[in-house]
């Protein structure tokens, strides 16, 4: 089967048209976006040189690992991935610039679930095994990025700097053989009566419309509005999205002279730190509205106990150089200051951006997927990969990886599933 220019319907600001190409870095078509208009011609490039097409929605870490994996597999399939806005724009400022790209401390799939809010039970299974972050760090080594393990299990790339990242994934795209076309948007997906994807693709700036019908399609557009609605067309559902990994803003003078820096972060605005952003992923849905944060101040000791250590230090006080004022404190409220440590109540009054990570919680339930393979239970040839889906977990490298894995397993099998197609086609 060839690709017929007829499976394409090309529609430019209501007529027919065809003008340049953009760049061609040997296979791999970049298009600038503002400077250089999308063509005809460069949809019948991806025509002429395969036989079937994918069509990636979002350049992002899943789509753009799960694109080279599909065209590794399967190198005479056509692989197409459509950008919005800039390829990788999230792996650019992930980690403070530096990208965190996966954890090493926890190459047990168990272990690593544990680290999934959403996720945690449906990871356990082959998810991990099939390409965890071992396997992970070994493709970008591989590829030529020196990683390194920071003593949290946080793994960096050696020169510190997201680029490194960026570089590797855009060089294996174009040396595969991977076309990405920036600053369009997959805006709507039909099903034709053939079964195939029929893909309304805008170009905002130019108002320009076009149609392309794909045989596979990979929907990896992370928490973009977009995307979700592409799933419901086709047939699924979304679990509401909701920010997780957030710090809370708390309106509270007496905090703001607690300042410091711990597993929880005091600031003047509020809380963050390690435990803060722990229970925002955890607590993500709960969270959602504004509400009341209880805080246990020393989660070691038992409520008991911290009463009969009050008590006790209030009759030694006592002896002591006649500090009336704590010695005259009356138990009851003895009590309560042991009650307050206990559990603190802060009114929190909104949620603040954690500037190294943030993700969104919900998305396509796991349900409605394979997590073997990516594919969707609704619809036949829909794959799914990174955080589209209804999985995110906590900071450390695990939204990276979760991205990582989607992409490979999703790209494997859509590359499987071209290979056989194309083996039948050469049967008959
Ligand atoms: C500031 C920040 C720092 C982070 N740091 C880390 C970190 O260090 N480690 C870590 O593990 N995680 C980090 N994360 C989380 C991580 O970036 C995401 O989990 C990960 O990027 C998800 O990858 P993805 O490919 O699923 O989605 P994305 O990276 O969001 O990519 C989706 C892409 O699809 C495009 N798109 C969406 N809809 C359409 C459409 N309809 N048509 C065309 N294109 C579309 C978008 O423009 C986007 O480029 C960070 C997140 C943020 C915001």
């Amino acid at each position: 089967m060839n690709f017929a220019l007829s499976r394409f319907v090309l529609h430019f600001g209501g007529s027919l048209k065809t003008a340049n190409s953009g760049r061609n870095y040997g296979g791999f078509l970049f298009f600038p976006g503002k400077t250089r208009r999308f063509t005809a011609s460069s949809i019948s490039k991806v025509q002429t040189t395969s036989e079937e097409l994918l069509v990636v929605v979002g350049g992002g870490a899943a789509g753009v690992y799960g694109a080279i994996r599909a065209k590794i597999v399967a190198p005479h399939l056509g692989v197409l991935v459509i950008e919005k806005a800039k390829p990788l724009s999230k792996v650019k400022i992930s980690g403070g610039g530096r990208c965190n790209v996966t954890n090493g401390h926890s190459a047990d799939k168990m272990v690593l679930a544990e680290h999934y809010p959403r996720g945690n039970k449906e990871l356990r299974g082959s998810f991990f095994s099939i390409h965890g972050p071992v396997d992970t760090m070994t493709w970008f080594s591989d590829h030529g990025v020196d990683l390194k393990t920071e003593d949290d299990g946080r793994v960096f790339p050696v020169s510190d700097s997201s680029s490194s990242i960026i570089d590797c994934l855009m060089l294996e795209a174009k040396r595969s053989g991977v076309l990405l076309q920036t600053g369009k948007v997959v805006t709507s997906a039909t099903i034709t009566d053939s079964g195939k994807f029929l893909l309304k693709i805008e170009k905002r700036t130019i108002d320009s419309v076009e149609y392309v019908e794909a045989d596979y399609l990979l929907i990896a557009s992370g928490s973009s509005r977009q995307g979700y609605a592409l799933a419901v067309q086709l047939g699924h559902s979304i679990v509401d999205p909701v920010p997780s990994l957030f710090t809370f803003k708390i309106a509270d003078t007496q905090l703001a002279e607690l300042s410091g820096v711990g597993p929880m972060l005091v600031t003047h605005w509020g809380l963050s730190g390690p435990v803060i952003l722990r229970l925002s992923a955890w607590g993500a849905r709960d969270l959602f509205s504004s509400g009341t944060l209880f805080v246990d101040f020393i989660p070691d000791i038992h409520i008991e106990d911290v009463k009969s250590i009050i008590i006790r230090h209030k009759n030694q006080c006592a002896g002591i150089g006649g500090d009336i004022l704590w010695a005259s404190i009356p138990k009851n409220s003895l009590i309560s200051v042991a009650s307050l440590l206990k559990q603190c109540s802060f009114g929190v009054t909104g949620k603040g951006q954690f500037k190294d990570e943030f993700v969104t919680a919900g998305g396509v339930p796991l349900s409605e997927i394979s997590l073997k393979t990516m594919e969707s239970r609704v619809q036949p040839h829909l794959f799914f990969a990174g955080e589209v889906l209804n999985i995110d977990g906590v900071t450390g490298g695990f939204n990276f990886q979760n991205a990582w894995s989607g992409g490979y397993i999703a790209g494997t099998n859509i590359g499987k599933l071209a290979l056989d197609d194309s083996l039948k086609e050469e049967a008959v």
